[in-house]
């Protein structure tokens, strides 16, 4: 299996070289140069099997000689360990032929653990069969560095350091990450923005001798890794209703677009989905895009689902890539417009296959409030305001066909907003329920390239 850019100018690489490189050096994404399908009768054979079991069957063809079956078999197991629920996905039903599909049992209360508990597995196996080790710096305006510090704790392959904006993160959130007790994972507090943060990370990764000096790696939502792990629940929820002898729906509360774009490489493997829906909150830059054929940035206006608060939508341009029929360089054209002049037009043909691909919606911050407090009261679900983004739209696309929305956060990782807007405050689930109690451990750090860089050289060499 080998993987190819998103901007046909880089080496293709294998699976395990794509997850540890990350971004392409053509500033391209990686995505797999053919899609495995899977026979309608191997699909059926995922009824009933334990979430672990259908993660085999449906990666294994992924990942090539990478890595050994018993390999990926253990990194499974590891992986999906630590949730909260057997099920590791659960599904409950909302409404007549409206299911939620929940994503936040993992150990930071989003959907982000699904993909980060497992990656963080396949760098500590890949790594010390290499006998290497990585320096990961990520940047987070809250939900990734926590379930990255979670994935990495403890794993000695790996020193992880993960640049937070001091004082802009939910007590919740924060806590998450300064609490992780294990000496090789570094909460930076910096004094700025998340645009700050991103502006410093993106500095570590052009300044190739400290680069290449520390062997920095990244994790973002871009890693291919992270998709594939997505694709899973696609399947087993699926499945649980009836796939692969009956269609089912889906609505994705979206952001960067790596949740959805698992979705669409789940169709591709032959998991027969009608339709797939992009939710977006007020920065609905990818509603406008699918709606005009425009793809214009706007500045990011906050929101009370800050984890869709997008500017630019990484992952989009896996999409963008099929949709021109996987033409490197138009895709490599498009990325420059928007880099010079902050937007692009699709083409007419390429518009057409995306909207045969992908439906979206927008919802207001008052419709999203009001969905929050109407799903309390009419179907028993206290939702998390990215939750309620999704379940807002998916009411337009009810009909025979299940719908099924994705439930991408836990409501006690949002309190404030999802009281304001039910009155009920969502206490967090017991296993971390001392979380306020547990001490917290964290670096202040500057907003300066050469002090951070002083830093992180100093704890990867000691
Ligand atoms: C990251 C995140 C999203 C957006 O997911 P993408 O894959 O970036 O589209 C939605 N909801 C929550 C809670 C998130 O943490």
């Amino acid at each position: 299996m080998q993987y190819i850019s998103t901007r046909g100018a880089a080496p293709a690489l294998t699976f395990e070289e794509a997850m540890l490189t990350g971004l392409a050096r053509d500033g391209g994404l990686y995505v797999p140069a053919e899609v495995p399908v899977m026979a309608t009768a191997d699909i059926a054979a995922l009824a009933g099997l334990s979430y672990e079991d259908v993660a085999y069957r449906v990666m294994r063809p992924f990942m090539g000689d990478s890595f050994s079956d018993a390999e990926i078999t253990d990194c499974i197991a590891r992986a999906y360990a630590g949730f909260g629920h057997a099920a590791r996905a659960p599904l409950v039903q909302m409404q007549p032929n409206h299911f939620l599909l929940e994503l936040f049992h993992g150990p930071t209360l989003a959907f982000k653990d699904f993909a980060m508990q497992l990656i963080g597995q396949l760098f500590q196996t890949a790594l010390s069969r290499r006998g290497e080790r990585v320096t990961i710096v990520g940047a987070t305006s809250g939900d990734t560095g926590s379930a990255a510090m979670e994935a990495f704790r403890g794993l000695d392959a790996v020193e992880v350091f993960i640049l937070y904006p001091h004082g802009r993160v939910s007590d919740v959130q924060r806590r998450q990450m300064t609490t992780v007790a294990e000496a090789n994972v570094h909460a930076l507090a910096l004094a700025g923005d998340f645009d700050d943060c991103q502006a410093r990370l993106k500095d570590m990764f052009n300044d190739f001798d400290f680069r290449d000096g520390v062997k920095l790696a990244g994790v973002n939502s871009i890693n291919w890794a992270r998709v594939l792990a997505q694709v899973v629940y696609y399947f087993t929820a699926a499945v649980s209703l009836g796939a692969p002898h009956r269609k089912v729906s889906f609505t994705v509360p979206t952001g960067n677009f790596g949740d959805i774009f698992a979705g669409h490489i789940a169709r591709r493997m032959g998991l027969p989905i009608e339709k797939l829906v992009v939710a977006t909150n007020q920065n609905d830059i990818l509603h406008r895009a699918l709606s005009s054929g425009d793809y214009v940035t706007q500045g990011v206006t906050p929101s009370i689902s800050p984890s869709m608060d997008i500017q630019v939508s990484s992952n989009f341009e896996r999409a963008l890539f099929d949709a021109y029929d996987r033409d490197g360089n138009a895709v490599a054209q498009l990325m420059d417009e928007l880099k010079s002049g902050g937007g692009f037009h699709i083409s007419q043909g390429a518009l057409g296959r995306l909207r045969d691909l992908f439906t979206s919606g927008r919802v207001s911050e008052e419709e999203t409030s009001a969905m929050i407090a109407q799903a309390k009261r009419d179907m028993g679900e206290l939702l998390c305001p990215h939750s309620a983004v999704g379940v807002k739209v998916a009411q337009h696309h009810l009909g025979t066909t299940p719908m099924i929305t994705l439930a991408t956060a836990h409501p006690a990782k949002f309190p404030d907003a999802v009281e304001a807007a039910s009155g009920i405050r969502p206490p967090l689930p017991a296993r971390m329920a001392d979380l306020f109690e547990r001490p917290e451990r964290m670096t202040r750090v500057e907003n300066d390239l050469a002090d951070l860089q002083a830093l992180i050289r100093g704890e990867v060499m000691a």
